[in-house]
């Protein structure tokens, strides 16, 4: 998976891609990420990314030429490094509220495309032309505004590169990730088998590898029932997960 980040703010993903399972993805070469700064693209001595809005108001614009210069500059880069044997654009993604908001979908997807350039705006959002010429989606991380889109991108790569095979240890535990089949997570436990008086469900110490799979299964739905119930409706469910969902439903008969 190669990734184009543009962002003003390069520094802030310092950190976040060396460390954990992100870092080790980026050290392993499962994951390239390269950022590149915006001001790098601008053609005035002052490097500025940004002016007053058109019709007045409160706050700043980011300008079209850094952007579009940038999109374009980074695209071809993107293209001469790929090594895929047939060399793409990549997918240029603005992160913004107004996308389509981020779900595990959309993050397989996306991982699958593999190649993307994804950009962070600043302020009150990017002049309106840089949207009509270079972009080809908006990705929104939730009905909320933060102030930049760096986060935003961080989001989404992280939860990316769960996909790609090798940088989560255990591929079972992305196998088993809440949304992965339409369902949430089942509880986990771990040491000590008592703490402040709770125990552990008994199952869990059993060593019957099948039970123990047939109480995360019904685990999974009871979670997905009592907190997400609208995901029951797209779930994949077999025969006896509707016969547990039912018993479920007789528990807590106002689900
Ligand atoms: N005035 C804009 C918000 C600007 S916030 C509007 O209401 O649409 C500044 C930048 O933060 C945006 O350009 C975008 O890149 C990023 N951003 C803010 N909220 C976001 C969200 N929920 N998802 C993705 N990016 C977001």
């Amino acid at each position: 998976m190669q990734i184009d980040v543009i962002t003003i703010f390069p520094e802030l993903f310092g950190p976040f891609l060396t460390t954990s399972l992100v870092g080790k993805a980026v050290t392993k070469g499962l994951l390239e990420v390269t950022v590149h700064d915006l001001r790098r693209f601008t053609l005035d001595r002052h490097r500025s990314v940004d002016d007053e809005p058109y019709g007045g108001g409160g706050g700043m614009v980011m300008t079209a030429q850094p952007w579009i210069r940038a999109v374009r500059e980074v695209s071809q880069g993107a293209v001469a490094r790929s090594t895929q044997s047939r060399r793409r654009s990549p997918r240029r993604i603005l992160m913004s509220p107004q996308g389509k908001r981020l779900d595990e979908a959309t993050v397989r997807r996306l991982a699958d495309v593999g190649d993307l350039l994804l950009l962070c705006g600043r302020y009150e959002g990017i002049d309106e032309r840089v949207l009509a010429t270079v972009i080809d989606e908006e990705i929104s991380i939730g009905d909320f505004v933060v102030s930049g889109g760096e986060l935003p991108a961080m989001v989404l790569i992280e939860a990316m590169s769960r996909q790609v095979p090798g940088v989560v240890g255990l591929a079972d535990s992305v196998e088993k990730d809440s949304f992965r089949d339409g369902l949430l997570d089942h509880p986990h436990y771990t040491r000590p088998a008592e703490f402040e008086g709770l125990g552990v469900p008994e199952v869990l110490t059993s060593g019957d590898h099948a039970a123990i799979e047939r109480w995360r299964r019904r685990q999974a739905l009871a979670a997905t029932l009592r907190k997400r119930p609208e995901l029951l409706e797209t779930a994949e469910l077999t025969e006896q997960d509707r016969r547990w969902l039912e018993e479920l439903r007789r528990e807590e008969p106002d689900r």
